[in-house]
């Protein structure tokens, strides 16, 4: 069975010319080729002269064989059935799927960073090591820490090694603490962290602000906490106001304040987690800096800590020799966790966030955080009658609405994330945090326009009003996908991504999407 059947397909006219369209392989004929180039005048070297006979497959790889026409329209109609942050907008909440600026797109195609190789030599890379240092900088600026790893690949990776070194810490004092604590409203990579870094987890409940409930906090802790991991914003998009009273409440029983930077683009150029008493602060450079976060692609997590936390970082870090006059790895860090990326992470994502830095400055970096809570702020009031917040009250880069009001007429707030496609817009995180019913987690970004955002609000405010007048739009959408609902359950516990090379009878049995 192909991946594709396990989908239903759609009736839609875009969904119908889309949908059946053959899988690269099936469109394979042996010996066809995607060029068409006259032989080279002058001698190649062969293959079995540059690769050892005993590192050369026995037989070709049975890679599909199609022609050049073919192999563009292939991949040109796969792109067609995505929604791409090119394509529109994406509200996504907590993802921060923002425009990523096409000439920090154009400098990390450069070939002088994209055509680098890990083994070279220092010498050799001064430019780039120079870019990595200049930026460390600027994130350390930024966050009030005093020196970064960029070698973690995501946010939770970033998580990870920020809870190993504060392990690391708290063994160097001698202390062997067991929990860390998070908050109810946390995202769900940081209870996942937590325990894949051998500590408990603790959870806080919010109060009715939907902020950390403070006498329960202070209940909580004891010289058995090693730290606290916080995202503040929340991931209610609402900033923790007592942040300096839980700063000080867990600094007195010696715990370490981790701060969740994947919220980072709400506050950026105006406060900075150090400040706040943070001592461990990861960010999400695919979120706040330029790329946007998912679709599967690399990601960028560097990880910043105070001075106290310094040696324990990741080896090797970054130095800078005055002297010499001269950028260098150094591998000398007896205390410290050891490495948890080869090399020094993904550095293409490093260069477009430089890129989006200076283009930007310091004041541009502060407008990213005043038009995100700005924007943010707007779609909220101007949705507000239709799909109330949670917790009143202004909110930051991001909020939470709830859909419970559509209950009554048998619409959730999965028919509504559904139905927002039929309008061009990429539904907003579904059923996240856990805290709210029927949530729907929105978050425009700092890079849509007035017009865009005034667009889906009208689509929202549409489609609220469809679900009391005819509410089988919404639990029929979308209605014009190559994919409309896929079964959830089936594709989690018999998700088929393999092609397997059809014999004549598989090939008849296997079940073909309904004709339009
Ligand atoms: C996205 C996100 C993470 C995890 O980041 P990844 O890069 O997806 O691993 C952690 N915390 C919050 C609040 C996030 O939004």
């Amino acid at each position: 069975m192909t991946p594709g059947a396990q989908l239903e397909s759609s009736a839609g006219t875009r969904g119908a010319a889309n949908a059946n369209f053959p899988l690269i392989f099936e469109l394979s004929r042996a010996g066809r080729r995607a060029w068409s180039l006259p032989q080279a005048g002058v001698e190649a070297p062969q293959l079995d002269e540059l690769i050892p006979d005993a590192y050369r497959r026995a037989e070709p790889a049975r890679l599909p064989e199609v022609s050049e026409r073919d192999l563009v329209a292939h991949f040109t109609r796969l792109s067609q059935r995505n929604w791409a942050i090119d394509v529109g907008a994406y509200p996504l909440g907590s993802c921060t799927m923002k425009y990523n600026p096409k000439s920090s797109e154009e400098v990390a195609r450069m070939p002088g960073f994209a055509q680098l190789h890990p083994w070279q030599d220092d010498d050799s890379v001064q430019g780039a090591l120079e870019l990595l240092g200049t930026l460390e900088r600027a994130l350390c600026e930024a966050t009030g820490m005093a020196k970064l790893t960029f070698q973690p690949a995501a946010g939770a990776q970033g998580e990870l090694t920020g809870l190993l070194i504060m392990r690391a810490f708290h063994q160097a004092n001698g202390e062997a603490r067991t929990r860390v604590i998070i908050p109810d409203s946390a995202h769900g990579t940081n209870p996942a962290s937590v325990s894949l870094a051998g500590y408990e987890a603790q959870e806080v409940p919010s109060d009715e602000r939907g902020l950390v409930d403070l006498d329960a906090l202070r209940a909580a802790l004891d010289d058995d906490v090693a730290g606290l991991m916080l995202t503040n914003p929340n991931t209610l998009g609402l900033f923790e106001r007592d942040i300096a009273r839980i700063a000080a409440a867990l600094h007195e029983v010696g715990g370490l304040l981790y701060y969740d930077g994947a919220n980072f683009n709400s506050i950026v150029g105006l406060v900075r987690p150090g400040d706040m008493g943070f001592d461990i602060v990861h960010m999400n450079l695919h979120k706040t800096f330029a790329t946007p976060h998912g679709g599967g692609g690399p990601g960028s997590g560097p990880l910043a800590v105070s001075q106290r936390l310094e040696r324990f970082l990741p080896a090797p870090v970054l130095h800078w020799d005055g002297g010499a006059e001269r950028w260098s790895w150094n591998h000398d860090r007896p205390d410290s966790i050891g490495r948890i990326h080869s090399f020094h992470g993904n550095f293409g994502i490093n260069v477009r966030a430089y890129a989006y830095l200076r283009s930007l400055g310091p004041e541009g970096l502060r407008r990213v955080a005043e038009h995100a809570v700005l924007n943010a702020n707007y779609l909220r009031v101007r949705i507000e009658d239709s799909f109330p917040t949670a917790y009143p009250g202004i909110c930051m880069h991001e909020f939470v609405s709830t859909a419970k009001g559509l209950k009554k007429d048998k619409v959730r707030a999965l028919d509504v994330a559904k139905r927002l496609i039929d309008y061009g817009f990429h539904p907003p995180t579904v059923y996240f945090p856990l805290v709210v019913e029927e949530a729907l987690m929105i978050e425009p970004t700092e890079t849509e326009s007035k017009e865009t955002i005034d667009a889906l609000a009208d689509a929202l405010i549409a489609i609220a009003r469809e679900a009391s007048e005819d509410a089988s739009e919404l639990h029929d959408a979308p209605h014009d996908t190559p994919v409309r609902r896929p079964d959830e359950a089936r594709a989690a516990r018999d998700l088929r991504l393999r092609w397997q090379p059809a014999s004549s009878e598989r090939a008849a049995q296997r079940p073909r999407a309904p004709a339009p």
